[in-house]
């Protein structure tokens, strides 16, 4: 069942995705070689606590941190721990707040230095396949108008499409309807409407769509080793417009990266 959100719902929402950019700002300012993942996040676990709100991610059903840390290979679902960061690494982090009574998450995907023009493009085109995605998520479309402007856009360059896992609707929960997978068909699926509240999340593999669970029960890796990427904005849906309630722009002052391509 689609939880629609009032005007007033949304604005809450976007306080609390304002805690979320900003505390992914923090950990954005720590990334380098040598630190390590469990030291990230701390960081974002105390930012989100001191500025009011919950990591919505921890002990979700769980799961021990307040963020995700995806290295590599691993697509989503990394456990922050010992392991430290090393140039050429690509690192995804996924965070999530709760916020008077709200959740909102986002992801982004780092790149090291060092890291290969080839990943590097990857995270590029990953990158701009949400913007593509979110291009669709309008009244009148359907969430596989979304789906097929994300799958058809990375797989010409022989990308593998994550099927396991897809974006979701967000508000009261961390996980609402309706679900958005990053592949499908044009005019398929849920109308979009006024009030929708929803996270798109491309997870895009440079090899294989295929992947494996771990036996901690949590982190997804691909199945052939070759890099992941994942980045998350949620949109907001209102009659006249779409707006992106989370926000990367502090995320992209604070890691001085500078993307090619012209999105956001
Ligand atoms: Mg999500
Ligand atoms: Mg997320």
């Amino acid at each position: 069942m689609i939880r629609y959100k009032t005007v007033e719902e949304i604005q809450v929402i976007k306080e609390s995705a304002q805690i979320l950019g900003k505390a992914h700002a923090e950990v954005a300012k720590a990334i380098k070689p040598g630190v390590k993942t469990k030291d990230l996040d701390k960081i974002a676990d105390e930012y989100i606590q001191d500025h009011g709100g919950w990591p919505s991610f921890k002990n979700y059903h769980g799961f021990p941190t307040a963020l995700c840390i995806s290295v590599n290979e691993v697509v989503v679902h990394g456990f922050p721990g010992d392991y430290e960061l090393k140039e050429g690494d690509i690192i995804s982090v996924d965070c999530g707040v709760k916020f008077k009574g709200f959740h909102s998450d986002s992801a982004y995907t780092y790149p090291l230095e060092g890291v290969s023009e080839e990943v590097l493009k990857l995270l590029e085109r990953t990158r701009e396949s949400l913007y593509l995605g979110i291009a669709q998520a309008k009244v009148g479309n359907r969430i596989g108008d979304v789906s097929y402007a994300v799958q058809s856009y990375v797989e010409q360059f022989g990308y593998g499409v994550v099927r396991e896992l897809v974006g979701h609707g967000v508000g009261k929960e961390l996980h609402e309807d309706p679900e958005v997978p990053n592949y499908g068909k044009r005019g398929k699926g849920p109308k979009i409407a006024e009030g929708m509240v929803f996270a798109i999340e491309p997870m895009i593999n440079m090899g294989t769509k295929d992947v494996s669970q771990d036996k901690d029960g949590w982190t997804i890796r691909t199945k052939d080793h070759k890099p992941s990427a994942h980045f998350e904005h949620m949109v907001a849906v209102f009659k006249d417009r779409t707006e992106i309630v989370t926000t990367h722009e502090y995320i992209e002052e604070s890691y001085k990266f500078k993307w090619r391509s012209k999105s956001r």
